[in-house]
């Protein structure tokens, strides 16, 4: 794309990447994203009719694109929930300029998928996966999953061709215990275990400072494990700080969206299931993009409307996080905005 046609917000940071949520649905109900008192048997999720339509998710992606976007990343709520994705990945991969098409799943279905999703033009996977014994993983996932079906989907991926990046989110107390076994467990397998900084996104978690493991804490742990030597980040807005194992037994990654913002280089927007785009992960509010696209807005005006919307982007969350914004920001739920 010419430089000409790319956008920026207030802060001069570029439009590059595309989050989109599929679904609001979720086979798991981890406590710190969908927990069941909320999320239980008579929570709505959105009705059909209102998800974008694989044609509609198309045509946006490629306006998108027409901005600057170069990585899509399918998400949710769980994606692999949504039937046929393997027919949008094949329809996205079709859109030129397009380099990246990645999923993030908790890979319990993924198996079945991961063959068909690569040969449909899927480039990479990142799993969530939060504990390397049953035991733990079963509490976190609040559905007693156990971890055989998750470990079958990576393998399932790697015999694909996909790329995979393992990502635990790191609760105090509750799966701190796991951040060594995990690093052992992935340690000599081509896969980069990213840890991530437990993130008050959303308001039904019940998120505290204090509930946080900082990057610092999680780096120390590991390398009085395994000596990590710092690695230059692979690109501008790269969100992982990466270390590699001095003994060559691979790469880490720790994700510090609290301890050590990196508002300053978000290149990200979020498109949610049913078409609302979002600037920010800890946005109170979107814009609809539903509604102009239903109502006949041509490419020209649908393209205005996302620059503009970009253009006016001023949304550093993470980095003026304090106690009293976490206590009184009404958040988006992740589930809902796709993580
Ligand atoms: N269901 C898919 C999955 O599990 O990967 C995709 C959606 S999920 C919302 C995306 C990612 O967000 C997962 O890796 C999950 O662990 C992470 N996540 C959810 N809530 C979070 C929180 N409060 N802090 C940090 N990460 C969170």
């Amino acid at each position: 794309m010419s430089e000409e046609s790319r956008v920026y917000d207030v802060y001069q940071r570029p439009l590059r990447d595309l989050r989109i949520s599929v679904t609001d649905r979720c086979n798991f109900r981890c406590r710190y994203c969908m927990p069941e008192e909320t999320f239980g048997p008579d929570y709505e999720f959105l009705p059909k009719a209102s998800l974008l339509s694989f044609e509609e998710i198309t045509r946006l992606a490629r306006l998108f694109v027409g901005l600057g976007v170069e990585k899509i990343r399918l998400t949710g709520g769980e994606p692999l929930l949504r039937k046929d994705l393997d027919v949008l990945v094949h329809m996205l991969a079709t859109i030129d300029g397009l380099n990246d098409i990645a999923l993030t799943t908790n890979a319990s279905l993924l198996k079945k998928h991961a063959m068909k999703l690569k040969e449909a033009g899927l480039n990479r996977v990142n799993v969530s996966l939060d504990a390397i014994n049953d035991e733990t993983f079963g509490k976190m996932n609040g559905r007693g999953t156990k971890i055989k079906p998750v470990l079958d989907g990576i393998q399932a991926a790697k015999d694909a061709g996909l790329q995979v990046k393992i990502n635990m989110v790191v609760q105090k107390g509750v799966n701190d215990h796991e951040i060594i076994p995990m690093a052992e467990y992935f340690r000599h397998t081509g896969h980069i275990v990213r840890f991530i900084e437990y993130m008050d996104v959303g308001n039904s978690n019940g998120w505290k400072f204090d509930h946080v493991v900082s990057k610092k804490e999680i780096v120390n742990q590991l390398s009085e494990r395994y000596p990590l030597e710092e690695v230059e980040p692979l690109y501008y807005g790269e969100v992982a700080n990466r270390f590699s194992y001095s003994d060559g037994a691979g790469e880490i990654g720790v994700i510090s969206s609290v301890s050590d913002s990196f508002c300053s280089n978000c290149t990200r927007a979020r498109l949610s299931a049913d078409g609302t785009l979002y600037t920010c992960l800890f946005s109170s509010r979107g814009r609809s993009l539903r509604n102009p696209l239903r109502n006949g807005a041509s490419d020209y005006e649908m393209k205005d409307l996302l620059e503009s919307i970009w253009n006016k982007r001023d949304d550093r969350y993470s980095d003026e996080r304090t106690e009293e914004k976490v206590a009184n920001r009404e958040k988006i739920e992740m589930s809902f905005i796709g993580g």
